[in-house]
């Protein structure tokens, strides 16, 4: 199939609205494929803050939003169309867009965060709503047991998935998107204040990512040409081992289909790519069971755990060192400040700086993961819920929370010295084995912190609030 479909001489073609939300691409759309075909498309884009209450999306998520809709808007009128901008609660603007184009349906793709169901189901009284499957490799609820059960651990969900795949091969975008005789009016999206001011914070993301739709394919092509190396350097974050695709899938402007098809003909060490997309799709796949998952421990008897209170300002001191990226722990240090400056980490130091507050610092997971909800171009509710429970042992499907990570031998062991070097300069005259832990071997620079901890003290702290849980 090429291009835009029009409706058959015996059909009156019907104006459509296409929805978009987390879906900001042209090709593999299957909502925009859909209402092309029937006709006129007049393409939306919600600012919805209300919906999500206090999962609006955090401040590098609306950096990133900004440059994807600008580029999104740039290709749509290269097809003869444009992106409509709209803020408010999107289960009223909707409605009223329809009245006033008088629009025949509202094609969308679903979406499973808990606030987007809410809506879609308000929606569904009062619109045409259709719903396309097109953001996950398969349709959420399919992968189930034998009897219909959804999946609650990862191993088996991979192999019943795998089971389905491929997915179907990736649609391609429309040569021309039929436009309305007149466009509804839309908002200027400088006027939306997406963007930071004062300051501007964002000067390393713009250097580190281009979103939008071509800069997502080029990430793609990119990653395509070194895939065969991903299984011996993902985990090493001096490398750029891994595809950097993240933020492109959370925001639609690649689906996960096409990012499956351009690597699974290479085989091999391609094998774990496709499993971590796997990963994606079972985090989605655990929200869908346990909405309340950013918010609530899956595991009820983890609720017992003694945190340390935040309101407390030595605890509060130790937040900040860790938000800031002044631990006295080099690999802790360097994945914070580089998640500060770009918006993203290496997911090996994901696991070590989540791990270090919840278990080192005895705070709350959820005070880490409404961090990165604010500070990742790649802020997504199921992927970050589900690691951050995973890494404090509160999840379905995690390990005990008395398995404690150890910072120090991990940055030996993935070999971060360059990563380091790059994220902490205070520390760049430094070689190995020394910059893993300048304190142990008496070379911390002065303007470098000590430990805010110990790695035993810390560890004895997190067993015996442990214990609480067994009396
Ligand atoms: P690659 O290694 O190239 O993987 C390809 C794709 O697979 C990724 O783009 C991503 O979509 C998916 N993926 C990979 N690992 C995981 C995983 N563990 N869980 C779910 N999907 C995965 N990922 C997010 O997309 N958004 C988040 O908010 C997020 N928060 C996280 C919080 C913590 C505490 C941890 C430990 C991990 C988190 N991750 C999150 C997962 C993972 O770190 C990132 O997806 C990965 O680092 C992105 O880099 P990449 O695109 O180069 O990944």
């Amino acid at each position: 199939m090429t291009g835009a479909h029009r409706a058959s001489p015996h059909v009156p073609p019907m104006t459509s609205i296409l929805w978009l939300r987390r879906d900001l691409r042209l090709a593999d759309q299957p909502a925009l494929t859909a209402a092309v075909r029937a006709g006129p498309v007049i393409p939306v884009y919600i600012l919805d803050d209300e919906t999500p209450k206090h999962r609006r999306m955090g401040a590098a998520s609306r950096w990133w939003l900004h440059h994807s809709l600008k580029s999104l808007d740039a290709d749509l009128r290269k097809l003869g169309s444009r992106l409509i901008l709209r803020r408010g609660n999107a289960a009223d603007i909707i409605p009223s867009l329809v009245n006033e184009s008088r629009a025949s349906a509202v094609h969308c793709i679903r979406h499973y965060e808990p606030w987007w169901r809410n809506a879609e189901r308000a929606l569904k009284d009062k619109v045409n709503l259709v719903r396309h499957h097109g953001n996950y490799l398969m349709p959420m609820g399919a992968v189930t047991t034998g009897g219909g059960a959804p999946y609650k651990i990862y191993t088996p969900f991979w192999r019943a998935l795998s089971r389905h795949m491929p997915p179907p091969v990736p649609l391609p975008a429309p040569a021309v998107m039929p436009a309305p005789d007149v466009w509804p009016s839309s908002d200027t999206l400088d006027d939306w204040g997406l963007l930071p001011t004062k300051p501007d914070w964002a000067s390393g993301m713009s250097v580190m990512w281009r979103p939008g739709e071509t800069g997502a394919a080029q990430r793609l092509n990119d990653f395509t040409d070194r895939a065969r190396l991903y299984d011996e350097k993902r985990n090493f974050p001096s490398t750029d081992g891994t595809s950097f695709l993240s933020p492109h899938l959370h925001f639609g402007e690649i689906s996960a289909a096409q990012a499956w098809h351009a690597n699974s003909a290479m085989g091999g060490s391609v094998e774990n790519f496709l499993k971590e997309l796997a990963w994606r799709e079972y985090a989605q796949n655990l929200i869908v069971q346990y909405p309340y998952y950013g918010s609530q421990n899956a595991r009820e008897k983890m609720d017992a755990l003694p945190w340390r209170d935040t309101r407390d300002p030595a605890v509060a001191d130790d937040l900040r060192a860790w938000q800031r990226g002044n631990t006295g722990y080099p690999i802790v240090d360097a994945g914070m400040r580089q998640l500060w400056a770009t918006g993203w980490m290496h997911n090996r130091v994901r696991m070590i700086t989540a791990s270090f507050l919840v278990k080192h610092l005895l705070i709350d997971w959820r005070v880490g993961e409404q961090w990165f909800w604010d500070t990742l171009v790649d802020a997504d509710y199921a992927s970050n819920a589900v690691n951050w429970q995973w890494t404090a042992g509160t999840g379905v499907d995690s390990n005990m929370f008395v398995r404690i990570m150890a910072p120090l031998s991990q940055s030996e062991k993935f070999d971060a010295a360059g990563y380091i070097r790059r994220w902490v300069p205070e520390l760049a005259d430094l070689n190995a084995p020394y910059i893993h832990d300048p304190g142990e071997y008496g070379r911390l620079p002065a303007c470098y912190p000590a430990k805010i901890i110990g790695h035993r003290d810390a560890r004895d702290r997190a067993l015996a609030a442990y214990e609480v849980l067994k009396r």
